[in-house]
């Protein structure tokens, strides 16, 4: 599998302050990358600086070879990388069918029509929430919005800070068989930060687990799908 995206000794934080102290990592085309850890140790944060949503850092981001330190969060979705952000992506004000009409900005007719069609095909549901606003849907219907919202970009590459944060159990699971499709049939590759282990031993090929900002250990599935893995890693 060949590396898409490299992370090499990251290091950045806030106003002058390092959180995350020489992060290295790779991810292959295809893989999904779950990165676990308490609260505060710095998993947003890893993926804020991988979005350039946070640019004070050292060390680089290849991604698909490209060096990602002089680059915006514009230039990254035109490179085939996006960010999912925490608590999803929806506008409180803005309609359904306006959420559409924002992200497919600058794109053709057709290929709008094409892109909708083939997000509304995976959420039906959402074709008959066009007219209402984001404040006013669902919990389930905004993961879906939020959801598609992220598949219109067309990116190969999707950096996703807890999809499944606040969802009902039933939820979360449609969240997790939509995400298993996009990396079998999609062959998307994921960064996913997740506070709910289960989702992320389901979904990822391998696991950085961050303690105090930097990475305390790391898993290929064989090891966290075993007996007792968590008794044995992560709780002492
Ligand atoms: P996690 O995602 O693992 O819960 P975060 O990356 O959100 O952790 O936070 C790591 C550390 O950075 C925490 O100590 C947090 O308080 C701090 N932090 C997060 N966001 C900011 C910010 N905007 N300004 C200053 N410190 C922040």
């Amino acid at each position: 599998m060949s590396e898409l995206l490299e992370i090499q000794n990251l290091s950045s934080g806030y106003n002058g302050k390092d959180v995350l102290q020489d992060i290295s990592l790779s991810v292959g085309k295809g893989e999904v990358l779950g990165i676990i850890g308490q609260n505060g140790s710095g998993k947003s944060t890893l993926l804020k600086t991988i979005a350039r949503i946070i640019t004070d850092n050292a060390g680089n981001v290849f991604f698909a070879g490209v060096e990602l330190n002089n680059k915006n969060t514009w230039d990254l979705k035109q490179l085939g990388l996006s960010w999912f952000v925490q608590g999803g992506m929806v506008f409180p004000t803005m309609k359904v069918s306006e959420h559409f009409e924002f992200t497919l900005k600058g794109k053709s007719k057709s290929e709008s029509a094409h892109i909708k069609e083939n997000c509304i095909s995976f959420f039906p549901a959402l074709a008959s929430c066009m007219d209402k606003r984001g404040g006013n849907l669902s919990g389930g219907q905004r993961q879906m919005l939020s959801f598609a919202m992220l598949l219109s970009q067309k990116t190969q590459c999707w950096l996703l800070d807890e999809p499944t944060a606040g969802l009902a159990p039933e939820a979360v699971k449609d969240a997790v068989d939509f995400l298993n499709k996009m990396k079998e049939q999609e062959n998307k590759t994921m960064i996913l930060v997740e506070h709910n282990y289960q989702v992320a031993f389901e979904l990822a090929d391998k696991i950085a687990v961050i303690k105090d900002g930097k990475i305390y250990n790391s898993f290929q599935k064989t090891e966290f799908l075993k007996e007792n893995f968590l008794n044995k890693h992560l709780y002492n």
